[in-house]
């Protein structure tokens, strides 16, 4: 059979074949430490499963709206106000089956084809993808390590072009864990302003910060900034409810528009009962993100100082989400060779920095346990010793 040219053109998940490689390690009985979730290692508080289930025996299995429930839209718009300082009404909120799906459907509403979105890198490895099925072209605005792996608004003027639509901005970081500070995104936005492109903030990680940094919502800048700007956000990451699968937009009308008819001969509204539990998310209070936020951040700590204590890594200090990013271009391996030969020589299983747009650098996630960060490190230096 023949296949769609574009779907089938889309890179296979690198990240996944180092997975997958660890979990057979695992069955076969070898100790394996990953470093390479993308989730939260937590469970979803009580109080939110506790109202997903009393919705549930509810009876609240039906279709719920196709933007979701309005009850859901209105705790959204509410929590950006309080926590953002946002101004949105609920009818500008869009919610969908997860960020990565919100996401999707952005790109599928906002871009023509030949269309230009300009992502810095290294990037999450879904959006170039996202970009290409939605018939834009991905332009990459290369951030040095030595610049903190953070864009400039010199470097975007270098890259934008008559065609340029839009820029996405994800503050806190994957797979860096950069927060970029308030004075930066002011220029990134007088870059947006000046160039008239659209914003997609990707906020997923918000709540997830160290050291009592700030991660304003850019649409909070200026009312200028907001009318350019897509707030994109989820409960994936801070209330540890990737399975849920929602994710949320706010943004401007003729957008919200768009996505929800997209949204209504697709998927739909989100799962029923599953909203409830968002809804206890947002009105449960930030105790419950607090904590596992307190967890990451020991982590985090201890990670950090024994990467950049061992021999010819280095290593940009992550403010925000639950990852890291170490350079390992001083041992002439690329990256996909060297986290092969560190999962085969230690079962320690860390993500290639190649689908993320580097391959001199290696993405280690901490969201697993504090033992498996001790004995994994101890593993990784022993491995760099033999190197
Ligand atoms: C995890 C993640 C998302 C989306 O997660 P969902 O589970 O789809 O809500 C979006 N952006 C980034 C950068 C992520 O890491």
């Amino acid at each position: 059979m023949t296949l769609n040219e574009t779907i089938s053109a889309i890179a296979p998940s690198v990240t996944l074949a180092i997975t997958s490689k660890a979990k057979a390690m695992a069955a076969e009985g070898r100790e394996v430490f990953s470093f390479a979730a993308g989730e939260p290692d937590f469970d979803t508080p009580d109080h939110i499963k506790e109202a997903a289930i009393h919705a549930l025996r509810d009876g609240k299995t039906k279709y719920s709206p196709g933007v979701g429930l309005s009850e859901l839209r209105a705790a959204i718009a509410t929590d950006l106000n309080v926590y953002n300082g946002l101004d949105y009404e609920a009818s500008q909120v869009v919610v969908s089956d997860g960020a990565k799906h919100t996401l999707f459907n952005i790109f599928m509403a906002m871009l023509q084809p030949g269309d230009e979105v300009l992502i810095p890198s290294p990037y999450w490895l879904s959006y170039p993808e996202m970009v290409r099925i939605a018939g834009g072209k991905s332009v990459f605005v290369e951030a040095a390590e030595s610049d903190g792996f953070k864009v400039t608004k010199a470097s975007l003027e270098a890259a934008v072009t008559p065609k340029t639509r839009a820029l996405i901005l994800n503050s806190p970081s994957n797979p860096i864990g950069t927060v970029y500070e308030p004075a930066e995104l002011k220029a990134i936005a007088a870059f947006a302003c000046e160039n008239d492109v659209m914003v997609v903030a990707d906020e997923i990680y918000q709540q997830m910060v160290y050291d009592g940094v700030a991660s304003p919502s850019f649409a909070s800048l200026s009312q200028e900034v907001y009318d350019r700007t897509i707030t994109v956000n989820g409960f994936s990451k801070a209330y540890s409810m990737t399975g849920w699968r929602l994710g949320y937009l706010a943004g401007p009308m003729p957008l919200v528009k768009a996505i929800s008819a997209l949204q209504s001969h697709s998927t739909s509204g989100p799962t029923t009962f599953a909203q409830y539990g968002a809804i206890a998310a947002l009105q449960g209070g930030r105790e419950c993100v607090a904590q596992m936020r307190d967890a990451f951040a020991a982590r985090r700590a201890y990670l950090y100082d024994r990467l950049v204590n061992m021999p010819g890594i280095t290593c940009v200090k992550p403010m925000g989400a639950f990852y890291m990013l170490p350079g390992i271009g001083s041992y002439g391996m690329d990256s996909l060779t060297y986290a092969e030969k560190l999962l085969k020589a230690t079962g320690v299983a860390v993500v290639p920095g190649k689908p993320f747009g580097t391959d001199a650098n290696i993405r280690l996630s901490y969201a697993c346990s504090m033992a498996t960060i001790r004995e994994g490190m101890d593993r990784m230096e022993g491995f760099l010793k033999g190197v």
